[in-house]
């Protein structure tokens, strides 16, 4: 014998009612099944809310009618598909279902109140329903059907909402109807009858705890819990996608999870299993031929997944969770208040979630669901009446909207790092714990925090716990050479990062124009045609949005524009969580005040500012100088050829090739700027110069820098760049000169920076000799020379290219690794 149970997410419409009857048909061969099931979804959820007596006459035809809409587009499409369905008995059924249901509803309007009876009455139609239908379907398949009614069967005790079934006393029941062997057993699940036989429920999403004591009433070899998810994650899939399916789990554990707030069974659902040794599978309708969770007696806590640490099984959550504060300095003259409340409390069937006290007792908190709020107040005011009339006690404070995360495991305390990853990952949200505690079964750990921050924290939680990689959301601007080289080297390193435990996101792309959006991480072998696809626009102030309402570990900007607009933002991307990486110079090369405000903003939020690549590209110069200042080197001078075009075109002169020759065949090899004087005007360079001075501790402008541009004055007025062109021809022979006049004395021209001891900047034309680290330096490549205390006479030399998309990317890339 086995159990299947089939929750309202796998009856939602007729095609999943005819793929449950397919998968119960098909498992019929083997061994008789007895099928319990829930009412489809969403049914119930209307059905209660019809319960209120406060509901108005319209809302009661809204409810009524949306239920009469599931049902009857369930049974029409049956038949449409079966024929032979018994269609008008089934119609007629839930006609007069719903007949009967709007006069008790009425008459709970009359009333103003729903008694318990009727209540439960009124939120059990569905399950009903669902019986019939699926009678009615199995029938037309030939298969003969015996229904257990759980009003006369399941002998249950308690609350007529809460009930528990008397396992022992039912199993007698169900033995006293004579079940034919070759019959399907259908039970309605959710519903029991107490001892005078009215219908009683057994508590919302109860028909797992149904299915579980039939399997124990029918000594069933196995019971099948059948939903919309593969089995129990490690956390609910559908708040953390990346949970992960647990395999096997004990008893034990998983009553820890649902208890506190795992949906997927009902906490009342283990005990009968438990009791009677019957393996639970929970298996997924939509994908029938899944493992699914084993629920079992194993000690095997959860497969070793090399990911998973092996202690810890999940994280659950409850909203509508309420604080109550009892506090006052007498507190503790009072004999053993925490029993009273708790002994007060429990009585009336109050669940307390966790409770702390100071050690003094004279403060305590504990925490109860929301609806449970008045029933709690009134108990505790009549228990207390005494102390708080002597004021004794102060007013009970009550803390609304909270929700409680428990993380699940064995022998959690014992869990290396727990409380501390718990604790820095919330403080790293910025998530107040309003309580911590620890549960008696030495099995959870539970924190108390505003609902507000629920989701996040659980990803957050999750995320810290079960997977050690270190995550990386990246949004990229600008996608010209830099930004796409940069993606490709990104898609090549994704997988050998991985390895290293770095996970890298491409959540954003944009340009000016455009952006491509994806937090699950944009697919790099087709971003372009998604994003040429995207009709969505760059506007930072979404991103922020998305930022706030979504759990991002670790946001990046990347800036490979040149734009100003983007520059202008990086104090609002840094205040905002995000660290930013740029190959962009104009924000180090606005005001100092601005150059400084960049600095402190990223201080006070914890965030990295990192811009490498803003002088001499890949090569690594800024954070080379930022060591040698730290460790106590003190900087003296600086000297430099810091253009990669300036260096290829003044090194083709020792060639004797002519200037304006020299400038076309950097133009041609893509040395240059589209328009070459943006290279030749030296303002390029003086920005670099601008930010080794700032970078060394100068407070100077742009504007302090003198500049010898290459071009005299009057090139500026051509506005043309072929006019420029020949134009440069013009300048040929007073370069020729000025190089045979250095090459006189053995020297070669060289395009320089220098920061002289005064800390006086300068870019210009200089004739070097031979035993000058600059003389060398030719073919686009940089060279950086500085003079400190510790590097003299010989200067620090940093060489190589300082140009060009492969290296400016990879240098991106290395500040990019160096945020984490
Ligand atoms: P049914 O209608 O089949 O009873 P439920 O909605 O009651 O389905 O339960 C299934 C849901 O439980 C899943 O869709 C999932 O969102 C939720 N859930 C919560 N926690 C977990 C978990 N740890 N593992 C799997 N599912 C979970
Ligand atoms: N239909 C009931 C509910 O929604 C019982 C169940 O689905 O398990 O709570
Ligand atoms: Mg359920």
């Amino acid at each position: 014998m086995k159990v299947l149970k089939f929750g309202g997410t796998s009856l939602k419409n007729a095609d999943k009612f005819l793929h449950v009857s397919d998968i119960i048909t098909n498992d019929i061969k083997k061994e008789q099944l007895a099928i319990v099931l829930s009412a489809p979804s969403k049914i119930t959820n209307y059905l209660v809310k019809m319960t209120n007596h406060k509901i108005n006459n319209d809302e009661i035809s809204n409810n009524i009618q949306e239920i009469k809409y599931i049902f009857n587009n369930i049974v029409n499409d049956i038949y449409q598909k079966k024929p032979k369905f018994l269609y008008q008995p089934i119609i007629q059924l839930i006609n007069d279902q719903l007949i009967q249901l709007k006069k008790i509803i009425y008459s709970v309007q009359i009333l103003k109140t729903c008694p318990k009876n009727i209540y439960a009455f009124i939120v059990s139609r569905g399950e009903i329903l669902s019986i019939a239908i699926m009678e009615a379907i199995l029938t037309e398949k030939n298969y003969a059907v015996t229904i257990i009614n759980p009003i006369k069967k399941l002998l249950s005790t308690g609350d007529k909402l809460d009930s528990i079934v008397d396992i022992e006393q039912s199993s007698i029941n169900i033995e006293s109807i004579k079940i034919p062997k070759t019959n399907i057993i259908l039970m309605p699940g959710f519903i029991a009858g107490n001892k005078k036989k009215e219908l009683v429920v057994l508590g919302r999403n109860g028909s797992d705890y149904s299915a579980a004591i039939l399997a124990a009433c029918l000594k069933a070899r196995k019971l099948e819990i059948w939903t919309d998810v593969d089995g129990i994650y490690t956390c609910d899939p559908r708040i953390v996608l990346n949970a992960c399916l647990i395999k096997k789990i004990s008893y034990q554990e998983s009553m820890e999870l649902s208890y506190f707030g795992a949906k997927v069974l009902h906490p009342k659902t283990i005990f009968p299993i438990m009791k009677f040794n019957i393996p639970c599978i929970i298996k997924n309708t939509n994908n029938p031929k899944g493992e699914g969770t084993l629920i079992s007696n194993t000690n095997n806590l959860i497969e070793k997944i090399d990911s998973i640490p092996a202690s810890i099984t999940g994280i659950t959550h409850l909203n509508d969770v309420i604080m109550l504060n009892i506090s006052s300095l007498e507190i503790k003259n009072i004999p053993k208040v925490t029993n009273r409340i708790l002994s007060s409390i429990e009585k009336h069937k109050i669940w307390i979630m966790l409770l702390t006290q100071s050690s003094s007792e004279s403060n305590l908190n504990f925490c109860i669901l929301e609806k449970q709020l008045s029933k709690t107040i009134y108990i505790l005011k009549n228990e207390f009446q005494l102390e708080i009339k002597n004021n004794l006690v102060s007013p009970i404070k009550i803390i609304k909207k909270l929700s409680i995360i428990s993380i699940i495991g064995k022998k959690i305390k014992l869990q290396s790092n727990i409380f501390s990853k718990i604790f820095s990952v919330l403080n790293h949200h910025q998530v107040k714990i309003l309580a911590i505690a620890q549960g008696s079964s030495d099995h959870t750990i539970s924190i108390v925090i505003n609902e507000k921050y629920t989701m996040h924290s659980i990803k957050a939680i999750h995320e810290k716990i079960f997977n050690d990689n270190q995550v990386m959301e990246i949004f990229l601007l600008g996608i010209g050479g830099v930004g796409k080289v940069l993606l490709s080297q990104l898609k090549k390193q994704i997988n050998y990062l991985k390895r290293k435990k770095i996970q890298i996101k491409i959540c954003g792309i944009a340009n000016s124009k455009k952006l491509l959006l994806n937090l699950q991480g944009i697919d790099l072998n087709a971003w372009e045609n998604n994003f040429y696809k995207s009709n969505l626009l760059f506007d930072f102030q979404e991103i922020k949005k998305i930022l706030k309402n979504n759990y991002i570990q670790h946001p990046i900007i990347i800036d490979c524009t040149s734009s100003q607009i983007i520059a202008d933002q990086y104090i609002e991307f840094l205040s905002s969580g995000f660290h930013v990486v740029t190959s962009n110079k104009k924000a180090n090369t606005q005001s100092y005040e601005y150059y400084q405000t960049i600095r402190k903003t990223a201080f006070v939020f914890q965030k990295k500012f990192l811009y490498e690549t803003n002088v001499g590209a890949g090569l690594p110069i800024i954070e080379n100088l930022q060591k040698l200042i730290s460790t106590g080197d003190k900087f003296l001078h600086f000297r430099g050829v810091l253009s990669g075009s300036l260096s290829f075109i003044f090194g083709e002169l020792d060639n004797n090739t002519s200037f304006s020759n020299a400038t076309i065949k950097a133009k041609k090899l893509g040395f240059t700027e589209p328009d070459p004087r943006d290279d030749l005007s030296g303002i390029d360079v003086a920005r670099k110069l601008l930010i080794l001075a700032r970078e060394v501790g100068y407070k100077i402008e742009l504007n302090d820098i003198k500049i010898e541009s290459i071009l005299p004055k009057y090139f500026d007025a051509i506005s043309d760049i072929n006019q420029f062109m020949v134009e440069l021809k013009k300048l040929d022979n007073l370069f020729y000169k000025k190089f045979n006049q250095a090459k006189k004395f053995g020297k070669v021209l060289r395009y320089v920076g220098i920061i002289d001891l005064s800390g006086e900047c300068q870019v210009r034309i200089e004739e070097i000799d031979e035993n000058d680290p600059l003389y060398k330096i030719k073919n686009g490549e940089n060279a950086l020379a500085f003079y400190s205390q510790y590097y003299q006479p010989m200067p620090l030399v940093l060489r190589g290219y300082g140009a060009g998309n492969n290296v400016t990317a990879a240098g991106v890339f290395s500040d990019l690794l160096r945020t984490l």
